[in-house]
């Protein structure tokens, strides 16, 4: 057997191994996990420190790409959340507590 290839296999026995281990202990040590966890988040908090201004950069852009969207579905909501009844004269659809109708302008 060549030499490579017995160094390849122990390397890769080597990693397996320190697989188990790892997910083990991420299984049974809470201490561990929450380390790991600890750091993550660190790193994260570092990241937006690090790029703050192309996160809210980016945030105007979305927060502006969506603007049309979100006031259609606010209005959505609003609308949806308004309980309409028909006019007793002309039939039109008008807000449950309007006390004129907005189409034919009669007293409800
Ligand atoms: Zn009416």
């Amino acid at each position: 057997m060549p030499v490579g290839f017995i160094i390849f296999f122990i390397i890769v026995l080597i990693l397996v191994i320190a697989g188990f281990v790892f997910t083990f202990a991420m299984m049974f040590n809470p201490k561990f996990k929450a380390k790991l966890i600890g750091k993550q988040l660190e790193a994260n908090k570092y990241m937006v420190d690090e790029h703050k201004d192309d996160i809210k950069s980016i945030s105007d852009d979305v927060a502006e790409a969506t603007k049309g969207a979100t006031k259609t579905t606010a209005r959505a909501i609003k609308e949806g959340l308004k309980d309409f009844v028909y006019c007793k004269y002309c039939g039109a659809e008008i807000e449950a507590d309007s006390k004129f109708c907005k189409v034919c302008g009669k007293k409800q």
